[in-house]
């Protein structure tokens, strides 16, 4: 299922309307926190901008449940993008209507113009026709740059394709999909997944579809702990997901039944409270006391986990190893995010699935250490389940 990019698009004089994914955080004076997607989409609107097109930008931000609402406005975003650009980036108070009708009409080649939220109006999730049709009008081609959204089919990212002939890939999403989709598909082996975090609900999915197709599978995080459970372990006070108790056994008998190789932590790192100065200790993963909650992987874990790692060609990374957001649990994690840097380095393929991992290698330092991270949480895990995004299906094949 190739897709054809941008480059294969004419675009000159075209009103180019590109999905970009400008769900940026903003604090309470509005202003924005976190640019790493507004960076990330700088290639496509900055190509639009040099072949002489006319760049229309549509994204939605945070859930403004189809009502306008100014702590969910766009235009923060226009003020920061017309920074990065180092030019003026027109902005519409809506994404519909005479306004933004009679902007577009006065574009001239190489500008750019940002429209309000798309989720202002409850069309956009509810991926309404007539919406969609009222959102194609501004483009005589549709690029989609927003990964992050392609998992869901709403009117910006799917519904508008079917009113536009011409619907292309642009260079983030080519990167995407790339990387999540050709080289994990055709990895260099062995190829190792990590995965950790809070719930196991939204990664079983994913851990059924990579038996069989990674060499090693680790887990750590919070999520383990439901697996020490349905091995009969005592684990305190430690995160467990009771409904996901049966499936954990399930995955652990097609384990043992697999060629992949299944790690689970050894020795975890336990407080009393889930607190940053909540007093820890080390200990066995088999001697858990009732009275504690594991929030981090132990030092001998972390040498099981980075000594599989940096044997590895291809690593795909999604979730954090503890606690990370507080010091005394952020071992596990930064040792993750660090040792991922050192085998780029010795040329493997190294992929971080957005959300929090992506945040944890940001603070790391060490974003630009790996191969790819990716800037969709959700749409990751979708393409890790094998599932096809509707945003990506919905463009024109090659
Ligand atoms: P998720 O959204 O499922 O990827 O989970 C991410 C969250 O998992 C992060 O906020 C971590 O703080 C949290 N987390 C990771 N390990 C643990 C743990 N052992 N106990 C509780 N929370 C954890």
């Amino acid at each position: 299922m190739k897709k054809i990019t941008i480059d294969e698009v004419h675009l000159k004089d075209k009103r180019v309307l590109v999905r970009v994914d400008f769900n940026v955080p903003l604090d309470e004076n509005l202003n924005v926190t976190n640019d790493i997607r507004i960076r990330a989409s700088l290639p496509t609107i900055n190509k639009i901008i040099k072949d002489g097109g006319k760049a229309i930008l549509m994204s939605h931000l945070g859930r403004p449940k189809g009502e306008r609402n100014t702590k969910f406005s766009l235009k923060p975003v226009s003020v920061r993008l017309g920074e990065l650009l180092n030019k003026e980036v027109k902005f519409v108070d809506d994404c519909i209507g005479e306004n933004v009708s009679a902007t577009v009409n006065s574009m001239k080649p190489g500008d750019v113009l940002l429209l309000e939220n798309v989720r202002f109006h409850e069309g956009e999730t509810k991926n309404d026709a007539e919406f969609s049709e009222e959102l194609a009008k501004w483009g005589d081609v549709y690029i989609d740059d927003a990964f992050g959204s392609a998992h869901r089919a709403h009117a910006s990212t799917e519904g508008v394709t079917r009113f536009i002939d011409t619907n292309a890939v642009g260079y983030l999403m080519k990167k995407e999909l790339d990387y999540l989709g050709t080289a994990l598909a055709n990895p260099e082996r062995p190829y190792c997944a990590v995965l950790g975090g809070a719930k196991i609900s939204g990664k079983i999915d994913v851990i059924n579809n990579l038996i069989n197709k990674v060499d090693t599978l680790i887990i750590g995080g919070g999520m383990a702990f439901t697996f020490f459970k349905a091995q009969g372990k005592e684990i305190g006070k430690s995160l467990l997901d009771e409904e996901k108790l049966e499936m954990a056994k399930d995955l652990l008998n097609k384990f043992d039944k697999s060629e992949t190789n299944f790690l689970l932590p050894v020795d975890v790192v336990v407080a009393e409270e889930f607190k940053n100065d909540s007093p820890a200790e080390t200990i066995s993963v088999n001697n858990i006391p009732a009275s504690k909650m594991g929030l981090d992987i132990g030092p001998e874990t972390i040498k099981l986990f980075t000594d599989e790692l940096l044997k590895s060609k291809t690593v795909v990374w999604n979730g954090p190893m503890g606690v990370f957001e507080m010091d005394n649990f952020a071992k596990g994690t930064f040792a993750v995010a660090e040792t991922l840097a050192i085998v780029t380095e010795k040329g493997a393929v190294t992929v971080v699935g957005g959300g929090d991992s992506a945040a944890a290698i940001s603070w790391a330092g060490l974003s630009d250490k790996v191969s790819h991270v990716s800037t969709g949480g959700g749409a990751s895990l979708e393409f890790l389940e094998g599932k096809t995004l509707p945003g990506v299906a919905a463009l024109n094949d090659v």
